[in-house]
């Protein structure tokens, strides 16, 4: 029996691009030499993007479609494709054609040659605009300086993984506030590194607001280190470190220390300063323990068009 290739799409308000994407999916999967599913995760579209893909799935059996019953975000959509397929290989992209079809047959070859986690790293991203690119990298380098394990910087979420892996995903990597890339990046296995030239979004507007980066690059830091929680303890040092000098010094100028009041408020200020901002930094971690306790589903599903039930 052939190989199965499940290409999980997530999409949120693209209409715009949709059919162009199936028509382009179509030329390049027609030819590959495994059999293929085009798994679309409708992440809660406000536009016609529902009914174009149940639409596209009436008319072709390989289209299979899961609907959420509102946004849950692009990982939970990637999550649920990633719960949903089926197959040998199984391949996240986004529907704005900006990561290319055309990777998919090397992906199939690296898959073949039994490698089972394929990252795809940009090379160049021309829509992203200087501000985003560099934010990018100093993300990664933020997150690699913080954290034990190490992210391939300008990876994206383009990526490929075996069917072993994708159930290494599916039973144990479900958590609420959750960096995707990073697990894939971090199961282990036999693992490649593909590089690509990100396109231009084919039509539509991105859907990542700068506040939605900023609040994801704070959770994954939350997520991946706890280097953060131990700034207090250096801080603590520091300030102790600072009296002690305060002292000594007073004790040898027998009380001569200057007294002004400016001193001592600037001192107080940028003392609760640091402290507001270690309070901040634990608030953070407490919101997610907050968050993972209370153990709300990742996604929930409302509409399936061509999906079998799961053996599982
Ligand atoms: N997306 C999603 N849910 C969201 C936001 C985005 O499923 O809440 C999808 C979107 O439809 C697209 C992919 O995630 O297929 C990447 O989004 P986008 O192109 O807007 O991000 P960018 O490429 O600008 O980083
Ligand atoms: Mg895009």
């Amino acid at each position: 029996m052939k190989n199965v290739l499940s290409v999980v799409v997530s999409v949120y308000n693209e209409e715009a691009v949709l059919e162009l994407f199936y028509k382009e999916a179509k030329k390049v999967l027609d030819k590959i030499p495994w059999d293929y599913e085009l798994l679309f995760v409708n992440d809660g579209s406000t536009d016609r993007s529902l009914e174009i893909l149940e639409d596209l799935a009436d008319r072709d059996s390989c289209v299979k479609v899961v609907g959420f019953s509102r946004n849950f975000g692009h990982e939970s959509a990637m999550i649920a494709g990633i719960d949903y397929s089926k197959g040998d290989g199984i391949v996240c992209m986004d529907a704005d054609l900006q990561h290319p079809l055309s990777c998919i047959p090397s992906i199939i070859e690296k898959l073949e040659a039994g490698y089972e986690v394929i990252n795809m790293v940009r090379t160049k991203n021309e829509s992203a605009g200087w501000f985003k690119n560099l934010a990018s990298s100093a993300f990664y380098k933020v997150i690699n300086m913080l954290s034990d394990v190490k992210f391939e910087s300008n990876a994206s979420d383009f990526f490929a993984v075996s069917r072993r892996v994708a159930g290494v995903l599916k039973k144990h990597y479900r958590e609420k506030v959750r960096f995707l890339r990073g697990y894939v990046q971090n199961v282990g296995f036999k693992k490649i590194t593909i590089s690509y030239e990100a396109g231009v979004r084919a039509a539509g507007k991105s859907k990542y607001s700068i506040r939605k980066l900023v609040q994801f690059s704070v959770n994954t830091i939350v997520c991946f280190s706890n280097l953060p929680l131990k700034l207090g303890i250096y801080a603590g040092g520091m300030a102790a470190a600072l009296g002690v000098l305060v002292m000594i010094y007073t004790l040898f100028t027998r009380g001569g220390a200057p007294s002004g009041y400016a001193t001592i408020v600037v001192l107080i200020c940028f003392m609760f300063a640091i402290l507001f901002v270690l309070v901040g930094i634990i608030g953070e971690y407490i919101g997610i323990l907050f968050t993972e306790l209370k153990d709300r589903p990742v996604y929930i599903v409302e509409a399936e068009k061509n999906i079998e039930k799961l053996s599982e």
